[in-house]
């Protein structure tokens, strides 16, 4: 079987400030340093992106970016670009978060966009997916989900597919303190996967990382982890303690 490392984002969203959010990365760093086993990455907000950096660069903690905009530089005023991101250190970058569709509107195509410019521009793109509780209570997780990994993927090969991670994240469980039970995650996990081995084949199903996001926390990341198809997880609000952010990065070590 595919021995996939786990990775586990820190999604800082609008939170911390300048000397807060070097505080928590460097308690992170130091939290996190005998962790050889699993992946480990930070999404501070943008103006915090280069401090940051200065305390995780030795470390083995990545920095992220939590969006980019889909074009490579121009008149698009307020925006980021992807190639500005790595210009100080990001090598990760979120797209399609639930936020970004359903308070900003971001549409599939637009994520399709952003996807294929990360990934173009050499960056590890972790794209989000995700059912709404109406769509869940009216049984359409199993077609929501695969539906928007199509169209997010609409435009990459699968040569660039070692670049993508993809995370699962259920909006209803996203800051509300629901989580998907460990059954629940596990089911639309295999769905995830087993999409993806019809849109490629069943080699880079199997090699793709697939975190788990919402909600999770030091007493329900061991469970999460220990399904078959939950490589990891994207962690919001328990990311801004670095306990509880060393402690569900440990539980993914042991996994
Ligand atoms: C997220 O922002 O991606 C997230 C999963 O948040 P929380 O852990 O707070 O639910």
């Amino acid at each position: 079987m595919t021995q996939r490392i786990p990775i586990i984002g820190g999604n800082w969203k609008m939170n911390t400030g300048l000397e807060s959010g070097m505080n928590l990365a460097s308690c992170v760093v130091d939290g996190v340093e005998a962790c050889d086993s699993c992946e480990v990455v930070v999404y501070p907000p943008y103006p915090f992106l280069q401090s940051v950096e200065s305390v995780i660069d030795a470390s083995n903690v990545y920095l992220g970016a939590q969006n980019m905009w889909h074009e490579a530089s121009g008149a698009f005023t307020g925006e980021i670009s992807a190639p500005m991101l790595k210009e100080v250190g990001v090598s990760s970058v979120l797209v399609g978060h639930s936020e970004r569709r359903h308070i900003l509107g971001e549409s599939d195509q637009l994520i399709s966009q952003k996807v294929a410019l990360g990934i173009e521009q050499g960056l590890q793109v972790i794209l989000c997916i995700g059912e709404t509780l109406e769509e869940r209570e009216a049984g359409e997780t199993l077609s929501v989900v695969p539906a928007q990994l199509k169209a997010g993927l609409s435009n990459i090969d699968v040569a660039h597919m070692t670049s993508i991670v993809i995370a699962y994240e259920p909006v209803w469980a996203i800051g509300t303190g629901k989580t998907a039970t460990p059954e629940d995650a596990q089911t639309v996990h295999a769905a995830i996967r087993l999409t993806l081995s019809e849109l490629y084949d069943d080699a880079t199903a199997q090699q793709t990382r697939i975190q788990y996001g919402g909600s999770v926390k030091p007493d329900n990341a061991a469970d999460l982890f220990a399904c078959e198809d939950v490589d990891g997880a994207l962690v919001g609000g328990a990311s801004l303690s670095a306990d509880s952010f060393t402690a569900i990065v440990m539980a993914a070590c042991d996994s």
